[in-house]
């Protein structure tokens, strides 16, 4: 939370733009970073390469790319497409292909995972005050009667127009921010750049591998204090993390209430999971099943894998026991304090 006010200051001071950059000599690959304030987190994006002119060029274009798709999706800026979707009034709002590929997208995801994602929670988001970060706890009537609001599939998306019924309304968040990563990344591909690391408010997008051929050693949070729990090590891969314990207020009650709803109830996920992450080539993808398998819990999650088994997941569970399927088993290791963690292969 503390974190998320410092970011806001920084952007509010205009300082959200700063570009480093060692002086590199031609032809020895350097490092080159660029953080910034966007889609309201924190990212860096740091590429390897062999021409700081190359490189800066690439921060520059994918640092802008990411202002772009912010100003699309952004569901309080009044110029913003899916402002213009959630205020729309019942009629037909057109949006930009890069909206309709979001929304797109989403939807797919939606169904797939059979409604645990949902990306017209807005209203209930609302009422629990995540949206403003003023949180109460809502009464059990209004919660009931804004779910009434939230349908995947009652969302009408054609071509580049969007049709919400009116008190529907969108929010992108659980897929934004992986759907962006992917876009970076393709920018970055594109100025050839083949090694990369982009953290996009802890959405980790790692372009091809470290400049020496080796993994990146990505450290993954604990859901039960501030440290890491362990160590990934990766190449060519999105990894995402969601759970209730980044953002999340103790209600009136004493009770812990986590920003991750489930549309089935309106209230937070509370399923025993600590927390889900997913790594897959596509950002995107990671980023949406993050999410939806949170909401899932561990026992569908791991039924949902054995159904697709087209990425990984690594599952934490309130009682400290950890799933993990096999394809990043031994990819993984955990810190000492957590040696003793019960370890479950999904296979
Ligand atoms: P974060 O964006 O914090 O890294 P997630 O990708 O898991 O984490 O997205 C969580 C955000 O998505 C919430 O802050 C909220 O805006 C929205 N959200 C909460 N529950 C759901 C859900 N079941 N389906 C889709 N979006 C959700
Ligand atoms: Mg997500």
């Amino acid at each position: 939370m503390e974190i998320r006010r410092i970011c806001v200051c920084i952007l509010c001071l205009g300082a959200c733009l700063s570009l480093t950059a060692c002086l590199g000599i031609q032809g020895r690959i350097e490092e080159y970073s660029n953080s910034f304030f966007a889609m309201d987190t924190y990212m860096t994006f740091t590429v390897y390469d062999d021409s700081a002119r190359n490189a800066q060029a690439a921060l520059k274009q994918a640092a802008r790319r990411l202002g772009e798709l912010e100003e699309l999706w952004s569901v309080t800026d009044r110029n913003s497409d899916i402002y213009a979707v959630n205020h729309g009034g019942g009629q037909p709002v057109k949006v930009q292909e890069d909206t309709a590929g979001l929304l797109s997208f989403a939807l797919k995801m939606a169904k797939e995972t059979n409604g645990a994602l949902e990306p017209t929670l807005y209203p209930v988001l609302t009422a629990w005050g995540f949206t403003t970060e003023v949180n109460q706890i809502p009464p059990a009537d209004q919660i009931s009667r804004l779910l009434q609001t939230v349908g995947y599939d009652r969302v009408m998306l054609a071509e580049n127009s969007v049709t919400l019924e009116e008190g529907m309304m969108l929010d992108p968040g659980a897929v934004g921010k992986g759907y962006a990563g992917d876009e970076a990344e393709q920018i970055l591909r594109e100025f050839g750049i083949t090694s990369a690391l982009l953290d996009i408010g802890g959405n980790i997008q790692a372009v091809g591998a470290k400049p020496d051929g080796s993994d990146w050693r990505l450290g993954i949070r604990s859901p039960f204090g501030e440290g890491v729990l362990g160590v990934l090590r990766i190449s060519d891969s999105a990894v995402v993390t969601s759970g209730n314990y980044e953002r999340y207020f103790i209600g009136e009650d004493g009770v812990r209430y986590g920003h991750i709803i489930d549309p089935s109830t309106g209230y937070p996920v509370d399923n025993g999971l600590a927390s889900v992450t997913i790594v897959a080539q596509e950002g995107k993808l990671c980023d949406a099943l993050s999410t939806a398998l949170f909401v899932m819990g561990e026992e569908q999650a791991v039924g949902y894998w054995k159904l697709r088994q087209d990425f990984d997941m690594l599952l934490v569970t309130e009682s400290e026991e950890i799933y993990v399927t096999k394809g990043i088993k031994d990819r993984f290791d955990l810190r000492n304090e957590y040696k003793d963690m019960v370890v479950h292969e999904i296979s």
